[in-house]
């Protein structure tokens, strides 16, 4: 029977980082993907930015803040051919958030915090700090922009991935070279016990694999992964919520990522950008309660969604025509039915709950600090040296 110090189950962003994070550190790792590709599901179905956490300075999160910067600077340290910067801008209105004088306090904050955000980056990719530009300046850069009530606009900058299979290879391929064993077409039926202990999985074609530690990353299907378990104390461990985003036959109205909003109160600020197929708007948010392998945006929320873009965009005219693309996929909430997302990962050591002991379960709330969260698992994976 093979043995390896960790199984890892489910091969999103997350399975990727952790199994390079474990053969980094010298563990042998086997990770185990269901589909016919690594990061196919969740994982592919994201809005590609990755975020530097200026909007966690509106609560004032700035652990989260920390985080998302430093995760950041280590994407575009580490795929700087893959990850570049993406200017944002946010035209202002005075109306709540989008107040000049909010902005420019947000932006030293967020230069004080995030000083050394290039350092270890390359050149190209450094990224500017934020700053608030006239009404002038911002209709130079979106002459579209008609509001009367418009102050000036918020341009900072973030990361964006484009190519997010070219980034999925490379998270492959890099955890391969550290000596990870990756595999895909590979379900996971069962964790295996003996006793109280998980030591290992056995996979629907009934191979069996010894581990000293198996991590459960299969995202919106955590819960399902440990049904059969009966010594599992929390249940309901990811709540999901829908989250999509479309590809639209329309022209980008600036060179980066445009925040809009359509006038109807209460309505979400979407962003919309180029990628190589079209015009990527998201993010629409809707509540979700059915199955995981279900996932899809039903014509209701996508019509909401359209509905609200061309309110916004209205230079644009989109209609029902414009979709090209939806991308969907399942967040995790604080509430069952709610769109109130987690602010913090999944990460549960199953063993220090009363369950069995070398299980863990973890799941990615960005695809961004998803490198970061590895750590933390990896670190409370005990395996015996
Ligand atoms: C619409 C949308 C937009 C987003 N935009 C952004 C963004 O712009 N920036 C950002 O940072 N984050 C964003 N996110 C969040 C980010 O995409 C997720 O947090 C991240 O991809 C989750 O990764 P994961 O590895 O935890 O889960 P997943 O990607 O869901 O991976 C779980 C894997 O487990 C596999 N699996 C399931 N069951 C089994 C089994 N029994 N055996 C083997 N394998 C199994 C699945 O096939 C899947 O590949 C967005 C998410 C969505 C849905």
């Amino acid at each position: 029977m093979e043995r390896f110090d960790i199984a890892v189950i489910g091969g999103g962003v997350l399975g990727l980082c952790l199994a390079f994070e474990a053969a980094r550190a010298g563990r042998s790792v086997v990770l185990l993907e269901r589909e016919a590709g690594f990061a196919t599901r969740t994982s592919a179905n994201w809005f590609r930015i990755l975020h530097g956490g200026l909007r966690y300075l509106q609560s004032l999160d700035l652990v989260r803040h920390r985080e998302s910067v430093r995760a950041r600077q280590e994407w575009l340290r580490d795929f700087p051919g893959l990850v570049e910067p993406l200017p944002c801008l946010m035209p202002l209105t005075g109306r709540g958030l989008k107040r000049p004088a909010l902005f420019r306090a947000a932006f030293a904050m967020d230069a004080a915090l995030a000083r050394s955000r290039n350092h270890g980056i390359r050149p190209d990719r450094h990224l500017q700090a934020g700053r608030v530009l006239s009404a002038a300046a911002t209709r130079q850069l979106v002459p579209q922009l008609h509001d009367p009530r418009l102050q000036g606009g918020a341009l900072w900058t973030d990361a964006v991935a484009k190519d997010t299979v070219k980034l999925t290879r490379a998270l492959a391929e890099r955890a391969q070279a550290a000596g990870a064993d990756l595999r895909v077409g590979r379900e996971v039926q069962e964790v295996v016990l003996d006793g109280s202990s998980a030591t290992g999985v056995r996979t629907s074609d009934g191979t069996r694999i010894q581990s000293s530690c198996v991590v459960n990353t299969t995202g919106p299907w955590t819960d399902g992964m440990l049904a059969h378990l009966p010594t599992i104390r929390r249940r309901d461990l990811f709540r999901p919520s829908l989250a999509f985003n479309v590809v639209l036959d329309r022209p980008a109205p600036f060179e980066g990522a445009l925040a809009v909003q359509a006038r109807r109160p209460n309505a979400p600020v979407l962003f919309v950008y180029a990628i190589e197929s079209g015009l990527f708007a998201g993010t629409w948010h809707a509540p979700w309660t059915d199955e995981p392998d279900k996932v899809e945006a039903p014509e209701k929320e996508l019509q909401a969604f359209m509905a609200d873009l061309a309110d916004a965009l209205p230079w644009l005219d989109i209609g029902p025509d414009a979709v090209r693309n939806v991308h969907a996929g399942l967040l995790p909430v604080e509430a069952p039915g709610s769109i109130e997302l987690t602010d913090r990962p999944l990460l549960v050591d199953h063993g220090a709950e009363g369950g069995p002991a070398g299980l863990l379960s973890a799941a990615a709330i960005k695809f961004t600090t998803a490198p970061q969260l590895a750590r933390q698992i990896l670190a409370r994976a005990v395996v015996p040296r």
